[in-house]
């Protein structure tokens, strides 16, 4: 099996076939999954076959991000969902800020490297994690011979805000502190 062909297959391998394959537990997202191996590992707090069916999942988006200004502002929108849900113990809670400005304070997605700096120096580093997670990109995964992909993209972002309610009054106070001060007036 390529890497490629491991969008759906890892969630569901079946243990009937050709070995019981080795799975593994997302530490982000409690994920289960097939482990691929040989999979580099490019996202801290996610297993290598998290991170891989995460990349195979939004390839379509990335393919077409830089032909297509609202594929690139879904696909900023996949990436920070993917890291609020994948968060490295100590680390700043960033990905986080962006999710709320994002989908509360109706901010532009194509403006995450203009607001970078300001997202970096307010986002709160937050002391807990959600113990569980409604929709991960295995769901993701699953869906999408069924639903679009931003459909999917869209509603699995807003569950991972939603799971982060416990945080919303510091990541709120740090998404707008991190929005120049026109926009925060509006
Ligand atoms: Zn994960």
């Amino acid at each position: 099996m390529s890497d490629a062909d491991t969008r759906a297959d890892t969630a569901t391998a079946d243990p009937a076939g050709s070995g019981w394959p080795e799975t593994e537990v997302c530490p982000g997202c409690g994920a289960v999954t097939a482990a691929v191996p040989g999979l580099g590992n490019r996202s801290p707090g996610a297993s290598a076959s998290c991170a891989g069916l995460f990349e195979v999942t939004v390839r379509g988006l990335q393919e077409d991000a830089a032909q297509d200004v609202p594929t690139a502002a879904l696909l900023q929108l996949a990436t920070d969902g993917y890291a609020a849900q994948h968060p490295v113990d100590g680390e700043p809670a960033a990905a986080a800020v962006r999710l709320c400005l994002w989908l509360e304070r109706g901010t532009d997605p194509l403006r995450a490297a203009e607001l970078a700096g300001r997202v970096d120096d307010a986002a709160p580093r937050l002391p807990f994690r959600p113990v569980r997670w409604t929709t991960t990109v295995a769901d993701l995964a699953a869906d999408l011979d069924v639903v679009d992909l931003p459909a999917l993209v869209r509603s699995w972002a807003d569950a991972v805000w939603t799971d982060w309610g416990a945080a919303h009054p510091a990541v709120r106070a740090a998404a707008d502190a991190a929005l120049p001060s026109p926009d925060a007036a509006r």
